[in-house]
């Protein structure tokens, strides 16, 4: 299934477009976490492993490091954070003061590491680590985000897997510019985070944000795996906030539904109240009946109320918009990976 937009630009291409690559950068993996602690131990050997492989390959500079933010976990992630961070000289912390969602701690940690390109993943090792290598080869081919997007969806459950896909489809139907199966597995360049930091949105939806940025994008696949241990950490609920705000937040076409309805009702009501006085005049048949005066005015009053309800969750986004309220706040770090200077 292709769902694909112009802004999707092809590997291989890229690769031929531009044949002198990037020297290798400086590369900070972000990781937020939520109450992690039974993944926390293999996925940091499997990282600290992954970059020290790529700095002897020649693929990552030395200084690359590894940034997990705690969102706020309640269990032992951050002493188990802490402790790595004290171990390995490449793991570091960023610890929020309170869960803020899985959207604004990667954000955070986005905003807070340094290093020449940022790839974000999810800590609980679903996304397969070897396509880190290849994301980074596009980046130094050219690109300045590069997206991973999931093979298939097998290790998902049914209901996870058809509820993604249709969700896709309506975010692509509505003229939200998303890329299809891709989630928050990507590779973005300094200058793109640079660019991210400008935009100052209450309610993230980062997968629906990074297309806005423009520049040369390229896609890298990736075969997602089962999480390696724990729970989702996103429930139905938290999966359809995230599906709401990706809606809401990136085009009007809810209200713009509402006023074509709006307008369809009353071009109706307009045509039978034609058709009445036509009955009324012409004939004399006019015994106005009970369901043609009470349906109308249930199928309005449900209608009018659905309206104001879509209208409603608008506006209470404008609302919280106007507040400017921070999207986090970070209580405290670890690790010696934040004097790097930002190239
Ligand atoms: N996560 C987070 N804050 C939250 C929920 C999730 O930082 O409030 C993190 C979580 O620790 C994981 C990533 O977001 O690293 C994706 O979550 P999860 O794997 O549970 O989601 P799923 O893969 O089930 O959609
Ligand atoms: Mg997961």
């Amino acid at each position: 299934m292709e769902l694909h937009d112009p802004w999707r630009l092809d590997f291989q291409k890229g690769l031929a477009l531009c044949p002198e690559l990037r020297p290798a950068p400086v590369v900070s993996l972000v990781l937020p976490c939520f109450n992690e602690q039974e993944v926390l131990p293999e996925t940091t050997r499997r990282l600290v492993a992954l970059l020290a492989r790529l700095e002897a390959e020649g693929g990552a500079a030395p200084g690359s490091a590894i940034y997990y933010v705690d969102d706020g976990s309640t269990n032992c992630t951050w002493r188990l954070i802490a402790d790595y961070a004290a171990a390995f000289p490449c793991v570091c912390g960023i610890k929020l003061s309170r869960n803020r969602g899985h959207q604004n701690a990667l954000l955070c940690g986005l905003l807070t590491a340094p290093g020449g390109v940022l790839v974000s993943l999810d800590a609980d090792l679903q996304d397969d680590l070897e396509a880190i290598p290849r994301m980074i080869e596009a980046y130094r081919a050219g690109s300045e985000i590069v997206c991973a997007v999931r093979r298939r969806r097998d290790a998902d459950s049914f209901f996870k897997r058809t509820s993604a896909e249709a969700y896709y489809r309506l975010l692509s139907f509505l003229g939200v510019q998303v890329l299809f199966n891709h989630a928050d597995f990507r590779l973005m360049s300094r200058r793109a985070i640079e660019s991210l930091r400008g935009y100052e949105e209450t309610h993230l939806f980062l997968r629906g944000l990074i297309p806005q940025l423009g520049y040369r994008t390229s896609v890298v696949e990736f075969e997602r795996a089962p999480r390696f241990a724990g729970e989702s950490k996103y429930p139905l609920r938290k999966m359809l906030s995230l599906a709401w705000q990706g809606v809401t937040s990136f085009t009007a076409y809810p209200l713009r539904l509402i006023t074509g309805a709006g307008a369809l009702v009353s071009l109706g009501s307009l045509l039978l109240a034609a058709w009445a006085l036509g009955i009324r005049v012409f004939t004399d048949q006019a015994v106005p009946g009970w369901a043609s005066a009470v349906i109308p005015m249930y199928l309005l009053g449900g209608v009018q109320l659905l309206s104001l309800g879509i209208i409603g969750e608008y506006l209470a986004k404008v609302y919280e918009s106007t507040k400017k309220r921070p999207r986090f706040h970070v209580e405290s770090v670890c690790g010696n990976g934040f004097d790097k200077e930002k190239p």
